[in-house]
């Protein structure tokens, strides 16, 4: 099947679609994005991506390249050139292209690209019910990893490490040894019915899923605790999970090759936890 791709306001074939040399994106990182996931042909929690992806760009002093009401419609759009039924969509934003130079450029068009994948709907199963382990590795980022910019090659690393440790998820570290998050998903532990996780700051990306969680716990007999945790807390805990757009909530039953709890996929972990479509 073909793929189409949006860039810079034209869907072109996904495998001729290209960008310039100069764009600030590929120069400097100096962009924005935003994983919007796809269940049944819908796009989970669009709203709260929309107004992140505002708030990324305000922080960064970039335009948005269409008109906030057209997001929508073109995501639509890719979903359907593309028939995805579950998968993702990946819209990235930059400053647009300008002759390299590290200031602001005076007049340049910020660029936006869209793109949309189908990942089959079990593609997660083997790792839902057995849970995945985690590796804790050295915070490295940059102080204001709550703007959700292409500035990854920290998180590249750190999920790299945990690949190469058999670990499907980097825990990150900060100079006093909590956890800040994963290198792509927001870390929580769970001990006596209360869900644990760092609260917001500049030091962690603000993870819809994560809102979308914490708005459901009550329902399912769970309190929230927002405080940072350290490896002793981990040990001590009786579950642990990740959050992402692209993996909902995900188990962790080993960190570090320790056992949380008793191993397994624990009673929080084995729930089906509502999401807004
Ligand atoms: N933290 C980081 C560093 C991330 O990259 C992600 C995934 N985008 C998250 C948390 C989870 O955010 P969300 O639930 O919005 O996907």
């Amino acid at each position: 099947m073909s793929r189409e791709a949006f860039v810079n306001g034209e869907y072109t074939d996904y495998s001729k679609s290209y960008v310039h040399i100069e764009d600030r994106g590929y120069q400097f990182a100096d962009g924005v994005y935003e994983v919007f996931a796809i269940l049944d042909s819908k796009i989970v929690d669009f709203e709260g991506h929309i107004k992140r992806l505002y708030r990324s760009l305000k922080e960064l002093r970039i335009n948005s390249p269409i008109q906030k009401k057209s997001y929508k419609f073109h995501i639509k759009e890719i979903i359907k050139r593309n028939i995805i039924k579950d998968g993702n969509v990946y819209l990235q934003i930059t400053r647009g292209v300008a002759s390299r130079d590290f200031k602001f450029p005076e007049n340049s068009k910020s660029s936006i690209v869209i793109i949309g994948k189908n990942i089959p709907s079990n593609y997660y199963n083997d790792n839902f019910s057995k849970g995945i382990n985690v590796k804790t590795t050295k915070d490295i980022r940059w102080k204001r990893v709550d703007i959700k910019s292409l500035n990854l090659l920290p998180p590249v690393l750190a999920k790299q490490y945990a690949v190469d440790n058999n670990c499907a998820e980097a825990w990150l570290l900060d100079e006093e040894g909590y956890i800040t998050e994963g290198s792509s998903s927001n870390a929580w532990i769970v001990k006596n019915k209360t869900v644990i996780t760092r609260p917001t700051s500049f030091s962690i990306l603000n993870g819809i899923t994560r809102t979308t969680l914490i708005k459901s716990l009550m329902k399912v007999g769970y309190k929230l605790a927002e405080r940072k945790f350290n490896l002793r807390d981990i040990k001590d805990a009786d579950e642990a999970f990740i959050t992402s757009a692209t993996q909902f909530v995900m188990p962790v039953t080993k960190v570090n090759n320790i056992k949380i709890g008793n191993g397994n996929v624990g009673e929080f972990g084995q729930k089906d936890m509502p999401l807004t479509l």
